[in-house]
């Protein structure tokens, strides 16, 4: 059992002003691994003041200056990739293969991606008789989700440090470890004290303690919808910026003259990767009326070869989900899917065959969904596939424009 109840503040691990012990649960077997704190509006003040008062000179240092902070946190990173690889897996259930070629990786891959932008940015531009100059906006609130834990803290972290911002970040407390892990690669980075600070909590306290905080000049949020639009209203008052990355439905428009049996599995596949916990995952499969039955022989042959077990060993494809609450969110869904007549061709509810502990589902396809059933409409967050026939490709962009949602598209032909 790991004890991870400090708070990064200050450049300094600090206990949380009032104690609150939450149980980090791995999504494989159910059982606690870890206990963090869950803070309060008074923590996140104080990371808020020291964040404030390392802006004053932060914002003034040279991009060459903060290149170097950036390297540094590279070099300490790769080092420990193959920890932040088993750390995501154990915390939110991804397969380890995943977490080794995308979920750990995915953070680097910011960082490396902002050392090249900053080498060239243009903060200050003369445009005519005008100087453009691009300042950081001060104290930026990172609240991040569970799913892919380490792309979203670093995507919000590396520009943040390259613009010169400092910041508060807070990672889900379904899946903290790998925020806890990144900070104290950050300590060892010897990254100046109060440039970066994280308090864990929930969202309605510490989440909503960021949003709301008169110091904090912008908040960059990424996860549901309804936490977003909380986010959102609780920023108004002080006008600070707010950037959301929300959810999604997105559409994957097979074409008439796509190799249908291909273009299915790799659309299974993508469906499934990471146990459909992706906001971009392509959960509405469009394909040509005449070729439904088809399509979804093919479906169910690609979901038949999935391989769902435990993430740590070899050959899994489809791990757990990452909570209780995702479990039990995603039985719903799929028995709504059932009660509304959509075909259930292959998965279903419970968990698969032979499990009786984990967070785990069966993989699951649906097909001659109508667009307005609830499955086509709302994101079930897990590896759940409606296969929505169109009459012509018209007919198939009209569904795919025709959802709440517009985060990605897909197509094959
Ligand atoms: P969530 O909205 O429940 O939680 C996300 C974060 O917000 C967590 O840190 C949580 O503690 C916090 N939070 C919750 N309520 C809050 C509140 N009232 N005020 C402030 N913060 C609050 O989402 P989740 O279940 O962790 O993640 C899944 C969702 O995230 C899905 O809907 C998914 O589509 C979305 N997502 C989107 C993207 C994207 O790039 N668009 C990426 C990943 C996840």
């Amino acid at each position: 059992m790991r004890e991870c109840r400090h708070f990064y503040i200050d450049g300094k691990w600090v206990s949380p002003i009032k104690a609150s012990d939450f149980q980090v649960i791995n999504p494989a077997n159910e059982i606690p691994i870890a206990t963090i704190s869950l803070g309060g509006a008074a923590d996140v003040d104080k990371a808020v003041a020291a964040a404030r008062k390392a802006f004053e000179w932060y914002a003034e240092t040279s991009p060459d200056e903060r290149l170097v902070f950036l390297e540094r946190i590279i070099e300490i990173y790769k080092s420990k990739i193959d920890e932040m690889a088993e750390t995501i897996s154990l915390e939110m259930g991804a397969p380890l293969t995943l977490s080794r070629a995308a979920q750990g990786p995915a953070g680097l891959a910011h960082f490396s991606e902002i050392v090249k932008v900053l080498r060239h940015f243009k903060f200050e531009e003369l445009q005519g008789s005008t100087l453009m100059r691009k300042e950081p906006i001060g104290v930026c609130g990172l609240i991040t989700p569970w799913n892919w834990p380490m792309n979203q803290i670093a995507c919000k972290v590396a520009p943040a440090l390259a613009a010169g911002c400092t910041m508060v970040l807070k990672p889900s407390e379904i899946a903290p470890l790998s925020g806890y892990l990144f900070a104290q690669i950050l300590d060892e980075a010897n990254l100046p004290p109060g440039v970066f600070n994280m308090v864990n909590g929930d969202g309605p306290t510490v989440g909503s303690a960021i949003s709301s905080h008169p110091d904090v000049a912008m908040v960059s949020f990424t996860g549901s919808s309804r936490a977003g639009i909380a986010v959102a209203l609780a920023a108004a008052p002080t006008v600070k910026r707010v950037a959301q990355e929300l959810g999604g439905k997105s559409a994957n428009i097979i074409l008439d003259d796509a190799d249908l049996e291909n273009a299915v599995k790799e659309g299974v596949q993508a469906c499934f990767r990471n146990s459909g916990q992706s906001c971009n995952a392509p959960t509405r499969m469009l394909v040509p009326r005449s070729k439904m039955v088809d399509a979804a022989a093919a479906a169910k042959l690609a979901t038949d070869a999935t391989n769902v077990g435990d993430p740590f060993t070899k050959g899994t494809s489809l791990g757990p989900l990452a909570s209780k609450a995702q479990f039990e969110k995603v039985q719903l869904s799929i028995k709504k899917g059932i009660e509304e007549g959509a075909e259930l061709v292959a998965g279903g509810l419970g968990r698969p065959e032979g499990v009786s502990k984990g967070y785990y589902v069966k993989p699951t396809v649906f097909a001659g969904v109508r667009n307005d059933m609830t499955i086509a409409r709302e994101e079930i967050f897990g590896p759940v596939l409606c296969i929505i026939p169109y009459d012509d490709e018209e007919d198939a962009i009209r569904i795919a424009n025709d959802t709440p949602y517009g985060l990605s598209g897909f197509t094959h032909q």
